[in-house]
């Protein structure tokens, strides 16, 4: 197999070529078509999340063909096209699993932080966390769909029905994707970007926001709900004045600077603040049945597998309009 791996956080990925993994118990082997680039790939390589498997293939939003079948797999066939997401394996029996919440599991594994990942041309996967995908899209267009997309679907479904009007901040991946879904659901967008990113303000534009805007701006009328995908702690207190009383605001990524300290008043009013984290499997097989019936339409960047680290280099300094995904 050939793979980007990151030995130690800070340090570039280095390509590697090792033997093929082997399936083993339920798990099938998988020859990567595309794969990713996550803000999250980019905080295991700061060093940002504690603990991760090193070394370690990052990638988690990878979409490849079955070509091996361990023991005890009936959900694929050989040659079926997959995804495989962020959420790696689960326990199953803690209490967050047991009530349907495998997203918050005590003991869980994810993909491309403690089990290798998609910046590779073969991976192996649990075959029950992995899932079929649609054939409208080609193997590029999908990648985003699995973590951007999801993470994004997940957010907006923390939304109340008849919250018309949605403040995303910070405009990429997930957030073009979830502009579309909104929209889809007859909710309007304001887009707010890193100040004077006029790129960005395009193209949140094209994707159908209502109203595009500088993040260190109040936007022209009171916000119903407020989603946060940047890593910025400092958009909490200003999507919290930006939404109305009882309007929610909604941390979508993994890591944030730190917040700071803000009045009380800004919370006051039955405000609410609240993380999204990971995903359930049902998460998955929703939104990935909706996608391809709203259509949602992604807006890719490939690049090769071998230069995977100017893909995060081009996340990190906002170069990209919309995913940027890895062809081995
Ligand atoms: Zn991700
Ligand atoms: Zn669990």
């Amino acid at each position: 197999m050939r793979a980007m791996i990151l030995e130690k956080p800070g340090v570039p990925l280095r390509f590697l070529e090792a033997p093929d993994p082997v399936p083993g118990e339920g798990e099938v082997l998988v020859r990567i078509s595309a794969c990713g680039v996550c803000r999250t790939d980019l905080h295991v390589v700061d060093g940002e999340l504690p603990d991760p498997k090193l070394p370690i293939i990052l990638g988690h939003e990878i979409v490849g063909t079955v070509t091996g079948l361990g023991v005890n797999v009936d959900n694929f066939k050989l040659g079926e096209r997959i995804g495989i997401p962020w959420l790696g394996r689960t326990c199953g029996s803690c209490s967050y699993c047991q009530s349907g919440a495998e997203n918050l599991c005590d003991d869980p594994g994810f993909t491309g932080y403690q089990i290798d990942g998609g910046y590779a041309d073969v991976t192996v996967a649990d075959a029950r966390f992995c899932f079929p995908v649609s054939a409208d899209y080609s193997d590029s267009e999908l990648a985003p769909l699995l973590c951007a997309g999801l993470i994004g679907y997940r957010s907006l479904s923390m939304v109340d029905n008849d919250s018309g009007r949605i403040g995303i901040y910070g405009f990429g991946a997930a957030a073009h994707i979830v502009t579309q879904l909104a929209r889809h659901q007859d909710r309007e967008v304001y887009a707010f970007t890193r100040p004077g990113d006029l790129a960005a303000q395009e193209f949140a534009l094209e994707m159908g926001a209502t109203w595009v805007g500088d993040s260190d701006r109040a936007p022209p009328d009171e916000l119903d709900a407020a989603i946060i995908f940047a890593p910025v702690g400092s958009l909490i207190p200003a999507a919290l004045k930006a939404v109305r009383k009882g309007g929610v605001v909604i941390c979508g990524g993994i890591h944030m600077s730190d917040i700071p300290s803000f009045a009380y008043k800004i919370l006051w009013g039955e405000r609410v603040l609240r993380s999204v984290a990971n995903l359930t499997r049902q998460d998955a097989r929703d939104f990935l049945e909706l996608a391809p019936k709203v259509p949602i339409r992604t807006r890719i960047e490939e690049f090769a597998l071998e230069d995977a680290n100017l893909a995060l280099e081009a996340l990190r300094a906002g170069n990209l309009t919309g995913a940027a995904v890895l062809i081995p």
